[in-house]
């Protein structure tokens, strides 16, 4: 296994597969992201746990092909993060989903803009090889896979 450390994070490398570690008060996609640049991931599957105190979560609304946003501050269990990467325009774009757990024990979902880390932030990456493309849909403007 390999170990490697960026801005924010540190992870084990075996094959294809990459644990990612978080670093607490951090932001999630922004360091993502920076793990993504660092290992030159183009295309994979992201699957996390871990807890968070803020998040921009967002909406879709397909009626007029908008996201509303809206943000929480509270202590939070991140109890699923999912998403997957793939290229746009020849860069690496990251699509996430999170569930988050609240202190009375509902949950609140989303598409995840940004989050910042409280307490810990595991996550594991698959990468795969070979060319992932989305392309923006000329309808309803999201970012589909074009296989
Ligand atoms: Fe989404």
């Amino acid at each position: 296994m390999e170990k490697m450390k960026g801005k924010n994070w540190s992870a084990l490398k075996e094959g294809y597969l990459f644990v990612v570690s978080i670093d607490d008060k951090e932001a999630i996609v922004a360091t993502l992201n920076d793990f993504v640049a660092q290992t030159g991931i183009k295309a994979g599957s992201i699957i996390g746990i871990g807890a968070v105190n803020q998040v921009t979560l967002k909406f879709y609304e397909p009626e007029n092909g908008e996201y509303k946003e809206k943000v929480f501050t509270e202590q939070l269990e991140m109890t699923n993060l999912t998403g997957n990467i793939a290229l746009l325009n020849g860069e690496p774009l990251l699509h996430l989903h999170i569930t988050l757990g609240r202190g009375d024990y509902t949950a609140l979902a989303g598409h995840l803009e940004e989050a910042i880390v409280s307490g810990a932030c595991e996550l594991y990456v698959q990468e795969i090889r070979g060319e992932v493309k989305k392309d923006v849909h000329p309808e309803n403007g999201l970012n589909i896979y074009t296989f």
